[in-house]
């Protein structure tokens, strides 16, 4: 977890690799099928473009499929969900479906100055249609509101590793790692 900025998927794809295991990002999937044009793609856009999230019923959904499939049997990162206490819930529903449960959660922290300049260099490169100013005060906003509050309940059942996201690239992936060890045991 972590707000938008903050690193996210660059650490999701290096921890993937470090501990061989899928990393899914629910902004990568939505994305992927807006570029594909399908049906939920242009569903998914209507929100993102304006940094909203796309309806919990709808994610909730994808991440169950995802989840279904063939390479997550022996393990897997989420990148950007649970997002909301309902999908806290929802995530809860489907690992025990599947008879899983969470080994931990990482919360990547960053002060809003920093996001706010990884942002404008990311939409300088990228050319994410939602890195509008609009959009990204949105997102942050959401962040803050819905999305930050879930650590206190991840925290509460020994999950939670708390990392600092500023510094090199490399140093960060270390400082999660080693938190995951430290932290969680
Ligand atoms: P991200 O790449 O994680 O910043 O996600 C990009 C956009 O995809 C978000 O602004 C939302 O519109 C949508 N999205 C990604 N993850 C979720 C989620 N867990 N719940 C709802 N919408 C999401």
């Amino acid at each position: 977890m972590g707000p938008q900025g903050a690193g996210k998927g660059t650490q999701a794809a290096r921890l993937a690799e470090t501990f061989g295991i899928p990393a899914i990002s629910t902004g990568d999937i939505f994305r992927a099928n807006i570029k594909g044009g399908t049906e939920l793609g242009r569903l998914a856009q209507e929100y993102s473009a304006k940094g909203e999230l796309v309806p919990d019923e709808v994610t909730d959904e994808m991440v169950r499929k995802r989840l279904g499939e063939d390479d997550v049997r022996s393990g897997f990162l989420l990148d950007g969900y649970p997002r909301n206490a309902h999908q806290v819930e929802a995530l809860d529903q489907i690992l025990g479906d599947l008879g899983w449960s969470l080994d931990g959660v990482v919360e990547l922290t960053a002060d809003r100055d920093e996001l706010l300049a990884r942002i404008a260099k990311r939409a300088e490169l990228e050319g994410r249609d939602d890195d509008t100013p609009d959009a990204i005060a949105r997102r942050l906003d959401i962040y803050d509101e819905q999305t930050a509050p879930l650590t206190a309940a991840y925290a509460e059942r020994g999950l939670l590793a708390r990392v600092d996201g500023i510094g090199e690239i490399d140093e960060v992936t270390e400082r999660i790692v080693a938190a995951l060890a430290d932290e969680l045991g």
